[in-house]
């Protein structure tokens, strides 16, 4: 579902520190920029490189984001992380992006973590698998479907 662009909040509406780094306000380690995109290093890194990319406009989740500009973050995400696999030597790296308090999204602005791995890293990444049901399954098709055709 797309958001309103004319919603969109600029860095003078709210305290949102994201938008205040796009704003210049203050200071990021900057890997790329566009016109509608950013990249910086995160100030916390779970591992070396890691990087956050960011739309410059505001939106709170991916959900809200328009679809285009989701789709030019996924495309600085596939040209950054691979200069900073190529930087750090990583084997590998995830792709994190949070939505909503209950999924752990501290910044309230939409955002993609590139988090470069090495093995035995020692980060992990295992979640709990369920089993998805037939009958599940079937009823999850149909509430979705409707959502998509809104
Ligand atoms: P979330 O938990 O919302 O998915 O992730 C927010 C990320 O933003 C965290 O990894 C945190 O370290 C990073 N972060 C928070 N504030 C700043 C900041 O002012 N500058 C930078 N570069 N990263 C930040
Ligand atoms: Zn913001």
């Amino acid at each position: 579902m797309n958001a309103d662009p004319s919603k969109t909040i600029t860095p003078h509406d709210t305290g949102c520190i994201f938008c205040k780094i796009v704003a210049g306000q203050i200071p990021c380690h900057k890997l790329y920029e566009d016109e509608r995109v950013l990249s910086f290093l995160d100030i916390g890194p779970l591992s070396r490189g890691h990087c956050l990319v960011i739309p410059k406009a505001h939106y709170e989740t991916i959900d809200a984001t328009p679809g285009d500009l989701a789709g030019a973050c996924a495309a600085v995400i596939a040209r950054v992380s691979g200069a900073v696999r190529a930087a750090t030597g990583a084997t590998g790296f995830n792709v994190l992006q949070n939505n909503g308090a209950v999924s752990g999204q501290e910044v309230a602005h939409m955002h993609f973590h590139i988090i470069p791995r090495q093995a035995n890293d020692g980060l992990g990444y295992r979640w709990l698998p369920g089993k998805l049901d037939a009958a599940g399954a079937a009823t999850l098709i149909k509430a979705i479907g409707a959502g998509l055709e809104r």
